[in-house]
This record gives structure tokens, sequence and C-alpha cells, in this order.
């Protein structure tokens, strides 16, 4: 057996007793697909160390999941029915689920049954981008927000959303004030360290933020908190949407937070570039504004995700960057005086819950990290709201609006060789494959008709 797994295998050995004494007698291995559903495997405690020995089987098929349960092909890649992939858990991330007692979820890595890690699997790419840039002396610090709904089917075939506003109010919180209280002390139980919470701005809509951590653990605890939400929800008989367009006309977002650090210091701070960025951190997001993009084809992955990335929701449609300007897809948050040069980090708008984190995380940061090898440099910031300029104005600064369907943002994708180069062949090609299917399988429906497909399958 490799090294690597004789440690996991030590390390599930090491927490086997404290999970026990916290009630878990099961636990819920949980990976993701390509078409962002969480998907799970469950184990008894009791087979957790001999888990991360030998794994637990899964069909390559996976790879090549669409949102809809079906499956396509990446001829000379993955095809047909033959193939069998190991899930390893990572004992080092498993977390009991508060509100479901007696289950913990742990993250998983696909291993071949040779005992490699699997060229497809997603985990696995992020860990390799995250690993080739501490090769370069950088670190990065991650973090998402969660925009989610609560609703509930209703005997005429309706749907009735948790709250009808106002956006932001305390009508809205004091109706739910047991169920976000809920919510808020599973998430700290769970570690999860929220930042904020509250109702958001169109119906049954709630976000919480929660405080960054390294991208791989960030990446996990995407899983952990879809779980928390879906199981808190149902004790009050609501169901939860990650959907991008669940109720009324403004959508679900996953916004990422990051910060790049090398030797204690935040690249984003301190420094002489534009909005006091220093040369590694304006080459990073440089990197993101340019191969955003294709970038959108993973961030934003579902057919629905293109009726929230629209101008004028907030959403991050317009390719630019600016000072807190939230019409921008990436908008520079410099923080507080005082707390900047830890605060200051780029928020990336254009992510939605159909990602798949892993892929979402690791493909924005290979982004970044090719615009720091390139030494890349930011075009002059945005303070306008960017889709109001005049069009030779926006061509002139080149500012442009990010694919306005899957169909474009595969064609851009499939263009890409950053991202080509970061996932490698089969991950590239396994994954293209999949959006160009899922995109076929709904193309032409009309918005209210993908909502309804698509509104209890995230
Ligand atoms: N709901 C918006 C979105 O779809 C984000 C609103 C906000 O800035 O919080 O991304
Ligand atoms: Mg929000």
């Amino acid at each position: 057996m490799n090294a690597e797994l004789e440690a996991r295998a030590a390390s599930a050995r090491e927490r086997m007793g404290e999970l026990a004494d916290a009630g878990v007698e099961a636990v819920a291995c949980g990976f993701v697909d390509p078409a962002g559903i969480v998907r799970t495997k469950c184990i008894p405690l009791r087979r957790l160390v001999e888990a991360t020995r030998s794994g637990i089987g899964l069909s390559t098929v996976f790879a090549l999941a669409l949102s809809n349960d079906e499956f396509t092909s990446a001829p000379g890649y993955v095809e047909g029915p033959s193939g069998d992939l190991r899930l390893v858990p990572d004992p080092g991330g498993i977390v009991p689920v508060e509100p479901m007692p007696g289950w913990a979820w742990a993250p998983v890595d696909q291993f071949t049954q040779e005992g490699e890690r699997w060229a497809g699997c997603p985990r696995s790419f992020l860990r390799r981008v995250v690993d080739d840039l501490a090769a370069r002396g950088l670190t990065v610090r991650a973090a998402f927000e969660f925009e989610f709904s609560f609703g509930r089917d209703m005997p005429d075939g309706s749907v009735e959303p948790a709250h009808r506003g106002p956006g932001y109010s305390d009508i809205a919180l004091v109706q739910h004030h047991d169920l976000a209280l809920d919510l808020i002390r599973a998430f700290e139980r769970e570690g999860l360290e929220v930042q904020q919470f509250h109702p958001e701005y169109t119906d049954g809509q709630f976000e919480v933020s929660i405080a960054p951590r390294d991208p791989i653990a960030m990446a996990d605890t995407v899983l952990v908190l879809k779980q928390t939400v879906r199981a808190v929800g149902r004790k009050y008989g609501w169901r939860a949407s990650f959907s991008p367009r669940t109720f009324g006309p403004v959508g679900n977002g996953m916004h990422l937070h990051l910060s790049l650090w090398r030797d204690g210091l935040n690249e984003f701070s301190g420094g002489d570039g534009p909005a006091g960025l220093r040369r590694e951190g304006e080459a990073f997001i440089a990197g993101l504004h340019r191969d955003l993009p294709a970038v959108v084809a993973v961030t934003c992955p579902n057919t629905l995700s293109y009726s929230r990335l629209q101008p004028h929701h907030w959403s991050g449609a317009m390719l630019c960057w600016g000072q807190e300007n939230r019409e921008a897809a990436l908008r520079f948050i410099q923080g507080m005086a005082g707390t900047r040069s830890q605060s200051a980090n780029i928020e990336v708008k254009p992510i939605d819950g159909t990602s798949n984190p892993y892929l979402a995380m690791g493909a924005v940061l290979a982004a970044g990290a090719a615009g720091v090898a390139d030494g890349l440099e930011l075009p002059d910031p945005t303070t306008e709201d960017p889709s109001s300029l005049p069009e030779e104005e926006r061509t002139h600064r080149g500012i442009r609006q990010l694919p306005s369907s899957l169909a474009e943002a595969v064609e851009e994708l499939a263009a890409s060789s950053t991202l080509r180069a970061a996932m490698g062949d089969l991950l590239f090609e396994t994954f293209l494959a999949t959006r160009r299917a899922d995109e076929a399988q709904y193309a032409g429906m009309e918005e209210e008709e993908l909502t309804r497909q698509f509104r209890w399958r995230y």
C-alpha cells in the first residue's frame, strides 16, 4: 500500500474513538459529479479504517454524469460499463453533521485499483493546483458565500417559498427565527465559523458566509454545509435549494472570496499596484480576468446557471474588475482601514451551487496561477455599471459580457489551453463531454420549465 493511503489509515484509526464519542454510527462518503450533484456512498463507522486502505467501489461512469442522472460517454477516455474506482475517505476532513444525529460526512479522493490517484478525480485536481501554487511559495485562503432557498410543493402543484420578503428584512427573519438559529448553531458546532447570516433579497432566499480556510477544506465544507441546510430545513417542513434560480427574479449565487499569500503577506494589500495590489496579487487577478469566460463553464455548469448570470442581478455577468463594484465579475474588496493586510480579497461572482466545488475552485485557482506564471497586468478598473456603458466604450476598455448560455461557455472552455493543461486531458475531456451533453438535453427549454426541473435537484 502506498504511503499516502497508509497515513490515511493511521489518521482514521486515530479519529475512530472521538467520532464514536460524538455519537457517529455511519459515515456518508460524499463526492460530486461534473453536473454538481453531491452523491454519496455510506459505510458504518466500523468500516472506516478498512475504507481508507481499500476504498469503496464506484463506477468510472460517474465522471460522465449529467444533471438528469443519465450518463454520456467520452470516447477514448471513459466509456462503457467497465472500470472501477476506489473512493478513499480523507479522515482529516470528516465532520459529524449536527442535524443528522449519528451521521458524519467524509470527503473522498478517487483512486485507481492500483492505488494511484485517478486522473479524473476532482479533489485531486484541486490538490494539484494548490500544490503548484505552494511550489511557487504561494498559498490561498478561500471562502464561499452560500445563497439558498427554502420552499415546499403544494398539493395543487404550485410551490410556496418560505418567505415573501421584504429582502434582508426583520419580517423574514422573525418568521424563521427558530430555523435560522438552528442553522447558525449547527454550523458553529460543525466548526464552520459563521461570518454572517441573513434573509436574502428574493422570496424564500437566505445567505450564510463562513470564514476563509484553505481551498481544499473550503471545497469539502460545501458538502457539509449543503447537507446541514437540507437537514435543518427538513425539520421545519421546508425543502432546500441551491439551484441558481428557484423563486423570483434573482438567483442563488455561491460567490468565492480569495486572498493570496506569500511569506505571511497578503498579495492583495500594501503594494504599489492598482488598489494597493502587490505584483503577484495583480497578476493572479489578471489571470482570472483572462480566462474567466472559459472558467465560467466550470463554475456555472448548468443550463439554468445562465438565467442567473445576467447583468443587473449582482451575479457578475460582466467581465471586468473594480473596487466594490457589485456588477463586476471580479469585485475587489479592500476592507476597512486598519485591517486591510488581513482582509483584502477578490470576490469571484460568476459561480453557483450547481458547480462541483473542487472543479470550480481548481479552475479559478489555475487561472490565477497562470496569470502569476505569465506575469500579467490588470486593465484599468471599472467603477461604473459596466452594462450601462455605451458599447463602443466597453469594447475600447475590453469590457464584455461573460458567456450568456452554457453553449457559449462550453465553446470557451473547449478552447482554453490553461484549463486543459491544469485539468489534464482525461478530466478536461470527460467534463467537456458532460457539459455538451447536458446543454443538448436542455437547449431551447423555457426558463420556467428549467427552474422547475432543477429546483429540487440542487
Ligand atoms: N443573488 C446574487 C447572485 O445571484 C448575489 C447578491 C449579492 O451580492 O449578495 O449572485
Ligand atoms: Mg448575497
